[in-house]
């Protein structure tokens, strides 16, 4: 039995017994922690509002054989414009739903926390639109090695793509195309592209990059997002 000190963003929490509450939070170095925060239902001010879900967080944990106690809080970031706005709160909350999916005990994560991170601090600063959403999404199937190609094709390299393919990994050429492949608009490709690097992208195409995107990681986890709104 030890203490530790852990540093991490809540993602959700649920009652446990009479007056505990489970805490479930990603971190960098240990990927998912699920931690109990006890007495916190009767006494609601022993942490305040400081383990509300989308607060980073630093914890001192005291190691148990199943769950690790919460015995120290302190916040690092708490995201209050984020909160004051319900779009921003929307598209948290499915950053939130992605992460707690993919994201496992014990396996380090700093790809998908970084991407989670910097999602949230793009939020709180006030940016808003699809944009947001479409580059979390990219960092998580970066994290998880399931990129999708958007200017050559998937299969063969090609540069002269034309369709996207969710099984394929992402663009494909006429010749590499398997069934099921559909032809985006133009520009949709360009745009998932331009957010992937950073770059300036069409905004009359950013809701549908999104879609797109959202399919192919909805696809790949086998997983429908229930708060996987599509912001405009
Ligand atoms: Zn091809």
């Amino acid at each position: 039995m030890a203490l530790r000190t852990d540093q991490g963003i809540v993602l959700r929490s649920y009652p446990f017994g009479e007056s505990h509450r489970v805490v479930i939070l990603v971190s960098a170095a240990r990927g998912k922690i699920r931690t109990v925060a006890k007495g916190v239902r009767k006494t609601k001010s022993r942490f305040g509002g400081r383990l509300e879900p989308l607060t980073h967080v630093e914890v001192v944990l005291y190691e148990g054989r199943d769950l690790d106690t919460i015995t120290q809080v302190d916040v690092i970031e708490a995201y209050p414009n984020l909160r004051m706005d319900l779009d921003a709160v929307a598209i948290a909350a499915t950053m939130a739903e992605v992460v707690d999916h993919v994201a496992h005990e014990e396996e380090p994560s700093s790809a998908l926390f970084l991407s989670l991170r910097r999602g949230l601090v793009a939020l709180e600063a006030g940016e808003r639109g699809p944009d947001v959403l479409s580059r979390f999404l990219l960092g998580v199937t970066d994290s998880l090695g399931l990129a999708p190609s958007f200017d050559s094709c998937a299969s063969c390299g090609s540069p002269d793509v034309h369709k996207f393919s969710f099984p394929a990994g992402g663009a494909v050429c006429e010749s590499c195309a398997p069934g099921g492949a559909v032809r985006l608009r133009d520009g949709v490709l360009d745009h998932l592209a331009a957010v992937r690097v950073g770059d300036e992208a069409d905004e009359r195409t950013a809701g549908e990059a999104l879609g797109v995107l959202r399919r192919f990681v909805e696809y790949h986890l086998e997983k429908r997002f229930s708060s996987m709104a599509v912001p405009t």
